[in-house]
């Protein structure tokens, strides 16, 4: 996101630090302490204190599943509600990330992608330290070998999950209930596919918030905070989700690489106007007829997956397309 629009939400805060409560939030971390990965990484001094800043204000921190039900039974998530989750199975999860989260007490969720633990790679979680993360935390499923799943097949897909689900089934004796798409990538074709396999519920990487009564159950948002937005922590706290958004334009990567026309429905009528977020190219205002959008916007993105979004005040969505 824009610095920008992150010093005008911190001037706002400023005013009004009520406003901080809005809709629950889920985070996804990856590496802990590795500054190899500056862009996955989270230090644990910066875990501690986003931590401490949750304790200091009321925030519930709540295993994941409390948010699943609530969207399940179409009830709202309290505003102070935040869960966490790890994707990857990074050996640093283990190795730095876990003592803080047993320090402070609070519930996590990893997503592993099984390939990298059955076959010993040196970064990642063993069998048996999942065994023991399992204790503190849940284990759940985010493919066998981490694909760009839109590239893949059906049968490609498929074949990937039956055999990190068998494996999981066979070491962790866990039949997984939740599931994070690889690199956050997918399409209504790789959708269906996974919502096949009866997950009580789907995760993205889109930044935004969790409303819980018209949230997505297999398309639910979750925020990274890493890199160099971990100091924006607070900010993202202060995001609820904007409901009833469809996408209309584009639905598929631009072949040329130029994002054309962007085609938003809302279905609340007297917005007036929004920000039009595009990859590379940061939020740009548009005015909102009727709850229609149209924004000619002919922008080159470079990126292989790029994020298309939209933002009324405090309210966001977002959604992926990637190559
Ligand atoms: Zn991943």
């Amino acid at each position: 996101m824009k610095r920008v629009n992150f010093f005008i939400l911190k001037f706002i805060l400023l005013l009004f630090p009520y406003l901080l409560l809005s809709d629950g939030h889920i985070f996804v971390y990856h590496r802990f302490d590795d500054s190899r990965y500056p862009t996955t990484n989270i230090s644990t001094s910066t875990l501690k204190r986003e931590f401490d800043y949750l304790k200091k204000h009321n925030y519930k921190v709540v295993p994941l599943v409390d948010i699943v039900k609530k969207i399940q039974n179409r009830e709202k998530v309290p505003d102070n509600w935040v869960a966490f989750t790890i994707d990857d199975g990074f050996k640093s999860f283990y190795t730095n990330g876990l003592p803080v989260f047993k320090r402070y007490g609070y519930p996590f969720t990893l997503f592993i992608a099984v390939k990298y633990t059955e076959e010993n790679y040196r970064d990642y979680v063993t069998w048996r330290q999942l065994k023991e993360i399992s204790k503190y935390g849940s284990v759940e499923f985010h493919s066998y070998g981490h694909g760009h799943f839109g590239r893949m097949s059906s049968e490609k897909i498929r074949a990937d999950m039956d055999k990190g689900l068998s494996l999981m089934k066979k070491h962790l004796n866990y039949k997984p209930k939740l599931f994070v798409y690889p690199y956050g990538e997918y399409d209504s074709r790789v959708k269906k596919i996974i919502e096949s396999y009866g997950f009580q519920a789907v995760f993205n990487q889109n930044m935004g918030a969790v409303n819980g009564v018209c949230s997505n159950i297999y398309d639910i948002d979750r925020s990274a905070v890493v890199g160099s937005n971990a100091k924006d922590f607070k900010l993202y706290l202060y995001f609820k989700e904007l409901c009833g958004v469809t996408f209309q334009k584009p639905l598929k990567y631009p072949k040329d690489k130029i994002v054309k026309t962007v085609e938003v429905t809302l279905n609340d009528k007297s917005i007036e106007s929004a920000d039009i977020f595009i990859s590379n190219h940061g939020w740009h205002r548009v005015k909102v007829n009727n709850g229609k959008i149209v924004y000619h916007a002919n922008k080159r993105v470079n990126r292989e997956r790029i994020k298309i979004g939209v933002k009324v005040k405090n309210r966001i969505k977002l959604m992926v397309l990637s190559k």
